[in-house]
Formats: C-alpha cells, sequence, structure tokens
C-alpha cells in the first residue's frame, strides 16, 4: 500500500480493502523504519494521527459521505501551525512553542479526513533550497543519502520519495515547493498567489509566500490542492472567486492544440546538461501530443533574482520584528527589554536568518529605500509584464524547474549566492504572483538523479498545470515503463 498513490489509497479505503487505522499504523511504522536516515520529520504526532484515523474509519462504516482523501496520510510543513502542536519552522526561535490556533490549511485537512502525520523539516523560516538551515539537522534525500532534499521545504518532498506520507504540504515563496520537488522526483505546486490561505503560515515574505500541495503523482496534487485551497476571510489577500477545476482538468488531461512556451532566458548557461536533456526530451513528447512549441522571451528575468533578495528580506526583517522575546518562543538573558532581545534574537536566529534581517533593514532604510526597495518593485512589475506578453503567445510557459539536481550537503553549505541560484527558473513566477508546477522530466546522465520540469500558468489558471502536468506525466510514464520513484534505492522493506 505504502507505494500507491494517495488517490489509489484512497479507492482502497473507499471499498474497505484497508482502513485509515492501518494506513496510518504502516505509514508510522515506515517513518519509524527509514526517518532516521532520512530525517524528514520534525515532530511525527502519532497519537494525533491515529485518533483521527479511528475517529474517520467510525464515519466511513456509519454509512457518511466522506470527502475523496478522507483517511489518507498526510506530512505537514513546520511553517504551518496546528493547534497544540509544536511548530518551530525550523528556528531555534520558536522552540517548543505550541500554537493555540490552527491554520485553514491545517483546518481544511482535517474537515476532508486528511490524516496529519506530523511536522516536517525545513530551512529556518523557510530560507534556503537545501534543508541546511534547519536549526534541528538537514534532511536527507532518499535518491541518495549524502545530497540536499532541496528546500526549504526538503522535509515534505523527502518524506514523499521515501514513502513515508503519499501527501504533504510545502509553501513556496521563491521555489520551496517546486526545487524540492525537482530534486527528490515527486510532484509539486505553487498555487496562484492568494490561490490558498496563508492564515496560519508562519510569514516570511507575505507577498510572495504561497501554500501548495506536494504529491507522487499530479492528479494526486490536485486533489490536495482542491483540499486546501479556496478564499478565506480570515486572509486579506485570499483571492474570493471559485477555484478552476483541478482535478477534472488533471483526469482529462489534453496538449491537443494547446500553445506550449519555452522561456528562452531559462535555459542555457548554468544549467546542468542532463537537466537540459531531460527537459528537451519532455518537449517532444509534448509536442508528439499534439502541443505547439514556440519560444518566448522574458527580457526581464535577468533581474528576479535580484529583485527577489531586496524583496523577500525586506519583508522578512519586517515580519521577523515580532520575534522579540515576549510574544512567543524562546527568552534569553535578563535585564531590559532590549537587552533580553538581542540576547534572544543572537540565540535564536540562525545566520542565514540573520543575514536577511540586516539587508532587509538595510533597503528598506531611509535614503537606501527607493534605491533598493523601490527598484526592485518596479523590477517585478517587468517582470509581470513579461509574464503577460508571454502568455499572448502560449497558454503555459515551462522551463527546467531547477538548473542542477541534487547537491552534496555541504557543497553550497558557506555560499549564499551558489545556493540563491537554485532558484533562478522558480522566481520569477512568485515576483508575478501566478502558478507552477513540477513533475519528474526523468533521471539526469551524469548522476542518475530526478530533474524536473516546471510548468507556469496565469493567475487563477491553476487548471492548466494540471491538465498539462497531467498529460505529460502519462507520457513519460509509458515511456519509462514504470513511476520515477520505482528507481530510487529502497531504504528498507516496503
Ligand atoms: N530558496 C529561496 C529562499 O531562500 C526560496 C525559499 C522559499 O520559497 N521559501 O528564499
Amino acid at each position: 500500500m505504502l507505494e500507491k498513490s494517495a488517490t489509489e489509497m484512497a479507492t482502497a479505503l473507499e471499498s474497505g480493502e484497508v482502513s485509515s487505522v492501518e494506513l496510518t499504523k504502516a505509514h508510522l511504522a515506515r517513518i519509524d523504519e527509514v526517518d532516521s536516515k532520512v530525517k524528514a520529520f520534525l515532530h511525527v504526532d502519532k497519537a494525533g494521527a491515529l485518533a483521527q484515523a479511528e475517529d474517520v474509519d467510525k464515519r466511513r462504516k456509519s454509512g457518511e459521505k466522506l470527502s475523496p482523501l478522507a483517511g489518507v496520510p498526510l506530512a505537514l510543513k513546520d511553517v504551518m501551525v496546528q493547534k497544540g502542536i509544536p511548530t518551530t519552522c525550523g528556528s531555534k526561535m520558536l522552540e517548543g512553542w505550541r500554537p493555540p490556533y490552527d491554520s485553514t490549511v491545517v483546518t481544511r485537512l482535517k474537515e476532508a479526513g486528511v490524516i496529519i502525520l506530523g511536522k516536517t523539516n525545513m530551512d529556518e523560516f523557510a530560507m534556503g533550497s537545501s534543508t541546511e538551515n534547519s536549526a534541528y539537522f538537514p534532511t536527507h534525500n532518499p535518491w541518495d543519502l549524502t545530497r540536499i532534499p532541496g528546500g526549504s521545504g526538503g522535509g515534505s518532498s523527502a518524506a514523499l520519495a521515501a514513502f513515508e506520507a503519499p501527501l504533504a504540504i510545502g509553501t513556496d515563496t521563491g521555489g520551496s515547493i517546486r526545487q524540492p520537488a525537482a530534486v527528490t522526483g515527486t510532484v509539486g505546486v505553487k498555487p496562484t498567489y492568494g490561490g490558498v490561505s496563508r492564515y496560519g503560515l508562519v510569514a516570511f515574505s507575505s507577498s510572495l509566500d504561497q501554500a501548495g500541495p506536494c504529491a507522487r503523482t499530479v492528479l494526486d496534487a490536485a486533489y490536495l490542492h482542491e483540499v486546501i485551497g479556496g478564499y478565506d476571510p480570515l486572509d486579506s489577500t485570499s483571492i474570493n472567486a471559485p477555484l478552476p477545476p483541478l482535478v477534472s482538468a488533471a483526469k482529462n488531461a489534453s496538449v491537443k492544440g494547446m500553445k506550449i512556451g519555452v522561456i528562452k532566458e531559462l535555459q542555457g548557461d548554468g544549467y546542468q546538461a542532463g537537466v537540459l536533456k531531460r527537459f528537451n526530451e519532455a518537449l517532444d513528447e509534448l509536442a508528439k501530443l499534439g502541443a505547439e512549441i514556440v519560444e518566448v522571451s522574458c527580457p526581464h528575468f535577468k533581474y528576479a533574482l535580484a529583485a527577489y533578495y531586496l524583496i523577500a528580506p525586506s519583508e522578512c526583517s519586517s515580519n521577523l520584528a515580532r520575534f522579540d522575546a515576549m510574544r512567543y518562543g524562546i527568552r534569553v538573558g535578563e535585564g531590559s527589554a532590549e537587552e533580553v532581545m538581542n540576547a534572544t534574537r543572537e540565540v535564536g536566529f540562525g545566520k542565514e536568518v540573520k543575514r536577511r534581517i540586516i539587508l532587509g533593514t538595510y533597503a528598506l532604510s531611509s535614503g537606501y529605500y527607493d534605491a533598493y526597495y523601490g527598484s526592485a518593485q518596479k523590477v517585478r512589475t517587468l517582470i509581470s509584464r513579461d509574464f503577460e506578453a508571454a502568455f499572448t503567445k502560449a497558454d503555459v510557459l515551462v522551463s527546467p524547474t531547477a538548473p542542477t539536481t541534487a547537491f552534496k550537503i555541504g557543497e553550497k553549505a558557506n555560499d549564499p549566492i551558489a545556493m540563491y541560484l537554485n532558484d533562478i527558473a522558480t522566481i520569477p513566477t512568485n515576483l508575478a504572483g501566478i502558478c507552477g508546477i513540477s513533475i519528474p522530466s526523468g533521471l539526469a546522465d551524469e548522476d542518475n538523479l530526478p530533474a524536473g520540469f516546471q510548468i507556469m500558468a496565469g493567475a487563477m489558471k491553476d487548471d492548466r498545470l494540471y491538465q498539462v502536468g497531467a498529460a505529460l506525466e502519462a507520457a513519460l510514464l509509458s515511456k519509462w515503463g514504470a513511476p520515477i520513484l520505482s528507481k530510487a534505492p529502497k531504504l528498507g522493506a516496503i
């Protein structure tokens, strides 16, 4: 059962072939078996998960009509608050904090009967691309335990790839759902900004942060997206409009007659040859399915990374001011409020978080504001216009998700710029507030590690991601003969 998709598990639950308690126990046993190696979880809530599973089983027995994913287990990124369950956001700052309320995403998961197994590891406050910035421990890529699982949501993606959970929640500010999906051979979706509520998501960069589904198949991601997505009055940036139909888009996948735009600026120098090769082969598959492949140019994308690394740190310097030793988490030292705050922030925040707070504070300071933050906001507009122009020529846009496959743990840990470059292809989407998906494109020749294929669509056109993603996934599946994850090393008996 563990290797099945969430949708297959849901069918087995519905037919009574397996109970949610059995399924949950099997996943908890799998976590016990492999997580000492993978280290995807910061906290496993065995009792809570089993209680939830018992409840779903009871409701099913009583004939209640349940939602499609009822009884299926899920791993939750530790950036998302869940009432009574430790939420650290990968930081020492929040060690021991138990939130007094549920985020909207958690409320919706619970209402749908999705079983929350526990909280997954992440880069501190979602800042990073490798999960090495977690204040607790790095997570290991199940394909090769000496390599990173991507970041910041490496825990969620590693849990999927190690068959510790069939579904997971991530958040994507600049790529943290899609890049981990790419390097673990899984599927990750960054929904349209405002499409999934941010209520109860620990804020990093509020104008960019977006929660989304992580899964092993496109259809599973669509089901999960429908559970968590849609208007929420508790989030002032939530879009007050119904989600487009996502599951039916995935089920009726066809690209016949569609125009698919290849972004010229998101390939070439800096991209690993094997990643590009799989990308181009995937384009051939889409062409064989009847899509028209066109090239588009987005000339301002070369400034996207620079703009992001002004906007995200600026917003984080403001958002993280709430960690003042008075309201949340740890408190260190004695003396005046300022002395206690200083001592707490010194101990509570890691190196990368401090770097960004300093950068952001500088960029927002009087005299520099226009030159840095103001210019970055203008670039953001230019990037949105590049997308708008490109979407007049194509229905969806595509690129490799990440320039390389998973690198070694430690390889880029002391080189922030090299780390930032991982998100070169994912960041423009966040800056423009549109949506993107990463699906596996195959294994790169150099290292036999998974590469990702990114599909981007305009705001509230998330259905197109699923439509094109599912069509490509099906074509690649018949080419490979088996899901890409079946080629990953077995980390123990399944
Ligand atoms: N890697 C990027 C960063 O460090 C993106 C992170 C994210 O999407 N949360 O900011």
